[in-house]
């Protein structure tokens, strides 16, 4: 039975709601993770795209339930790197071979328009292509940072179920996180996305959802990661368990949905399984974001527990992701990886 639906997935891309479920709950995987390999290969080639991650503030305004840096957790220690620092840490990240930038940090009202389009240029001087990952923002903020020169914005939906979300992100409402996605797009912008899996309360009917709203969007780019509790979050009590094999399902039932998109193989993975990246890449991922903020920084920017490579400088990093890419017979790919540049080329 879930022969038959992988076989009509991997020619048509169309799944309903109960053939995804069917998938989502499948005991062993392989022949999804198979069939998700499949199509990558056809759709975006053997080439792994490597985004360099900068993580430049951990203050935020926001308290979401699940998240280490969240405004109520006051044993963080916060940093906010100066503009010049983030220029400074883009220019080595690019002098690495990168040719992507990812900024990410909480809701720090600190970098306002002005600062952040100022950053913006300076970045774009680097001739990267630039994502922005820092919440959500009114229309008129992301058109700055659009004509500033941004590309792409990360903005995970975290969950389609609103009673959910609205539960684990007090004071934020569902409604206003979509509102953004569909200004992102009508900016212009490269739209990525994506879910937690595993949240307490979440359903496999939700995540199902999730998937079918990412490809109604559609999005250039969707993450999944595995929600890991964090000690001093409202969810400390919660469990990991099963989440990292539930989110390489959802990962692989994306690419069946989407084949062209650029899907990362999260961090949070890793985290999970030592081997985690690795075996998202041969279940249908594409993308890798190895963190480049400096080691000084980075054991603060605990969205959960044990996270990868703290201590590794990003020169390490690069070097260590390109081995452990190479060693499943895939190459790092040169280009900026815009979503699309497959389909241009054909
Ligand atoms: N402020 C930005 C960036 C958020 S941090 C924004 O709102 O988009 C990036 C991502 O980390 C979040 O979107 C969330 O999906 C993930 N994250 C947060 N807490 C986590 C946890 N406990 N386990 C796994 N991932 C988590």
């Amino acid at each position: 039975m879930t022969d038959e639906i992988l076989r009509r997935a991997v020619q048509t891309h169309i799944l309903s709601k109960e053939e995804i479920i069917r998938l989502l709950s499948m005991q062993n995987a392989q022949t999804l993770f198979v069939a998700a390999d499949e199509v990558r290969r056809k759709f975006v080639g053997d080439g792994v795209y490597l985004r360099a991650l900068i993580e430049f503030s951990n203050y935020c305004k926001n308290n979401c339930l699940y998240c280490g840096i969240r405004a109520g957790n006051s044993h963080v220690k916060r940093y906010r790197l100066t503009p010049q620092q983030i220029i400074t840490t883009a220019k080595q990240a690019v002098s690495y071979g990168y040719k992507t930038i990812v900024l990410q940090s909480g809701e720090d009202l600190w970098f306002d328009t002005d600062k952040l389009c100022e950053i913006i240029r300076e970045i774009k001087k680097l001739d990267v292509a630039l994502t922005l990952s820092i919440g959500e923002k009114t229309r008129e903020e992301y058109a700055a940072y659009r004509q500033a020169g941004a590309d792409r914005y990360l903005l995970r939906i975290e969950t389609t179920d609103k009673e959910l979300y609205e539960k684990l992100d007090p004071q934020m409402r569902w409604e206003n996180r979509v509102r953004c996605l569909h200004d992102l797009k009508a900016l212009g912008y490269e739209v990525g996305s994506g879910s937690l899996v595993g949240l307490p309360g979440q359903t496999v009917e939700s995540l199902a959802d999730d998937l079918l709203f990412f490809q109604k969007l559609p999005v250039d780019m969707a993450g999944i990661g595995p929600f890991i509790p964090h000690q001093q979050t409202p969810l400390a009590t919660e469990k990991a368990d099963g989440h990292f094999d539930l989110a390489l399902k959802m990962m692989a039932v994306m690419r069946l949905l989407l084949p062209d998109i650029n899907i990362p193989a999260t961090t949070a993975m890793e985290t999970l399984h030592p081997q985690g990246r690795l075996l998202a890449l041969q279940a249908g991922a594409n993308v890798v974001m190895p963190n480049t903020t400096d080691t000084e920084f980075r054991p603060f920017y605990e969205l959960y527990p044990g996270k990868i490579c703290l201590g590794d400088s990003a020169e390490k990093c690069r070097g260590c992701v390109e081995n452990k890419i190479k060693s499943i017979g895939r190459f790092v790919a040169h280009k900026k990886g815009f979503h699309g540049d497959y389909l241009k080329k054909v």
